[in-house]
């Protein structure tokens, strides 16, 4: 009998007589999903294009993702094929009129990508919840109810340009905020505030929230302003800085219109292997090396 069919033998007599399976059978628990809010209170800087295509790559690499999409413009759901007049309820009726996120979440059509799609009433959510108790835990407390966490290894949220209420909610709820800096002149000047925002929220709201990192978007390799941006932002933040850098691509601005990320729409692009890189990156960084039942 070999040592290996010996051992074996010894487990299974210890496991009838115990009544327990082996410790190595055991599985192991279940992390809760990593809630990362995708935010900057400027507009145009690749929020949601990041959001969706991000989603896209790790939903594609194995992993089971929840994208939730807090902008009132609701470019995150249209871009991932969900028209404004078929997506039903969504975050309005989950932060304002306490629906479950159980009745709003819709599958996409990337498998393991689900979504939270914003309703065309998610502008008057800013308003509506002014005078509301618990109005910046909404999303928190609406997430935590469904038993999100345990069951997907991401949740994406994209961010408003705007730090209101809604971007709140976001920042309450992650743990995690990925900041797109677009490659332009004021760059520096316009992540201060986010930064600033993160610090605040972390010190009297949510003492889990870390600024994890900066991604450089629309980077233009025939621009020597992109190089001197991105110089600038890596001596100021050092390895906050995300190593894939995301270029400017004509094929990620076209995807959105045909209602698909574009990954799907053409995955050869620069554009798409940038997120893939982009994804794999941040699955390094998190110490996630595998999907959730891969
Ligand atoms: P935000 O959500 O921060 O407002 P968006 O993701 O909507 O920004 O991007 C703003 C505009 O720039 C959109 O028209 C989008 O298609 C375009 N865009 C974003 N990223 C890229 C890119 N890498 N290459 C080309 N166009 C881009
Ligand atoms: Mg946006």
């Amino acid at each position: 009998m070999s040592l290996l069919t010996r051992a074996r033998a010894m487990i299974e007599a210890d496991r009838k007589l115990t009544g327990t399976e082996p410790v190595a059978a055991k599985k192991p628990p279940t992390a809760p999903a990593r809630v990362i809010a995708i935010a900057n209170q400027k507009g145009g800087v690749g929020k949601t294009t990041t959001a969706i295509n991000l989603s896209t790559a790790l939903a594609a690499a194995g992993h089971s993702v929840l994208l939730v999409d807090l902008d009132p413009q609701g470019n995150a759901s249209t871009g991932l094929g969900l028209a404004r007049n078929a997506r039903g309820h969504g975050m309005f009726a989950v932060l304002a009129e306490g629906y479950a996120i159980a009745d709003t979440v819709r599958e996409t059509m990337i498998p393991g990508l689900s979504i939270l799609p914003a309703d065309p009433d998610l502008a008057a959510a800013e308003l509506e919840l002014v005078s509301a108790s618990h109005r910046e835990t909404r999303l928190k407390a609406a997430l935590a109810a469904w038993g999100a966490l345990p069951h997907h290894d991401f949740v994406i949220i994209d961010c408003p340009p705007s730090l209101g209420l809604l971007t709140l909610n976001g920042l309450i709820a992650a743990q995690d905020v990925l900041v797109p800096l677009q490659c332009e002149f004021f760059a520096l000047e316009g992540i201060t505030q986010i930064t600033q925002t993160i610090e605040a929220v972390r010190k009297r709201l949510n003492p889990a929230l870390s600024l994890h990192g900066i991604v450089l978007t629309m980077y233009d390799r025939r621009n020597n302003l992109s190089d001197l941006v991105a110089e600038d932002v890596r001596g100021f933040f050092g390895n906050k800085v995300y190593d894939t850098v995301i270029p400017r691509n004509i094929r990620v601005s076209e995807a959105p219109s045909h209602g698909k990320p574009v990954l799907l729409y053409d995955w050869k692009s620069p554009g798409s292997q940038a997120y893939i890189r982009l994804a794999a990156e941040l699955v390094e960084r998190m110490g996630q090396a595998s999907g959730r039942g891969a």
